[in-house]
């Protein structure tokens, strides 16, 4: 390999807005056949806004922003940050929280005046053995449009559901058209559940989808992938997302995601925009075209 092609097309990809680490990186992404993306933050914005609020009888939208809202404050999640907005835009007053605990994939738990709340998904629910009954079915119909739903449980018993919408970055839709124009495979990745996860993947053409994926597990389904004889590049943006970066071909990470996640991949999508990815394709393929 010369390391001049090389340095051209490392130049040629930062001017593009395409931060290459390192030659292998660039010399991997052309045999590429395999992408995998995480959902939140990578194809959509990542920043997930409120759109929804059903509370149980006797209590009002106010009263589950407030329950809600008082737990989340201790979570840096997107999520909680979605609430704790939404309960300060209605000027709800948050009350302290105790015994706060962040559950790893599935929400967070903690006491908020005297009542032992959960909130979080389905598998939050079932691990705490509070049954759904009618709720299921109102989760569903937002989880077709692509919301993500949060359940509120206070001693056991469901206060109601809030839908957060995270739409899809105006970048997402181009950008995988053309990657699948390039032959490449895509897989999307996420925690979120599986009804959500398949209707924002339709939205987008994507066909494989491995949703309700814990953190530890991202990197373990990149591995599959390569075990199974495939190069896989990984796109994404949070710490969730740093092992799976690191263990595939070609880590890729968005510039407007974690430090984690940037020091993990062996490229950076500076302005957070996938179409990096096709560019990068082509810019790897013409340099190799040059060395051989
Ligand atoms: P991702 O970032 O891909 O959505 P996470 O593992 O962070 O994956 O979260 C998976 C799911 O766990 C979320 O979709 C949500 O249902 C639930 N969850 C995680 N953190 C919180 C939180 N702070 N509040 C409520 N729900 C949460
Ligand atoms: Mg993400």
């Amino acid at each position: 390999a010369t390391p001049m092609s090389i340095q051209v097309g490392v130049g040629r990809g930062a001017r593009g807005g395409v931060l290459i680490k390192n030659a292998e990186a660039l010399e991997r992404f052309e045999k590429v056949d395999t992408l995998v993306v995480d959902k939140t933050g990578t194809l959509t914005e990542g920043k997930p806004h409120v759109v929804s609020l059903e509370p149980a009888a006797g209590i009002d939208d106010a009263q589950l922003l407030q329950l809600a809202g008082s737990l989340e404050r201790g979570s840096e999640h997107p999520l909680a940050e979605a609430i704790v907005g939404a309960a300060q835009e209605r000027d709800v007053v948050l009350s302290d929280a105790s015994d706060f605990e962040a559950v790893t994939g599935m929400g967070v738990t903690g006491r908020v005046e005297g009542r032992d709340l959960a909130l979080g998904n389905a598998r939050l629910l079932k691990t705490r053995g509070v049954e759904m009954a009618e709720w299921a079915q109102r989760a569903e119909a937002l989880q077709s449009e692509g919301k993500t739903v949060m359940f509120l449980v206070a001693d056991a018993q469901v206060m109601g559901l809030i839908g957060v919408a995270d739409p899809i970055k105006e970048t997402t839709p181009q950008a995988i058209r053309s990657l699948k124009e390039g032959g490449l495979r895509l897989v999307m990745l996420t925690g979120d559940n599986r009804a959500t996860a398949e209707a924002v993947a339709r939205q987008l053409g994507i066909d494989e989808i491995e949703a309700d994926v814990l953190p530890e597990d991202k990197g373990r389904i990149v591995r599959e992938h390569r075990e199974a004889g495939r190069v896989v590049a990984m796109a994404g943006d949070g710490v969730n997302d740093a092992p799976a970066l690191a263990e595939a071909d070609v880590g890729i990470a968005m510039g407007t995601g974690t430090d984690v996640a940037i020091q993990s991949a062996g490229v950076t999508l500076v302005r957070g925009d996938l179409a990096g990815i096709a560019r990068s394709r082509h810019l790897s393929r013409r340099v190799m075209r040059n060395i051989r």
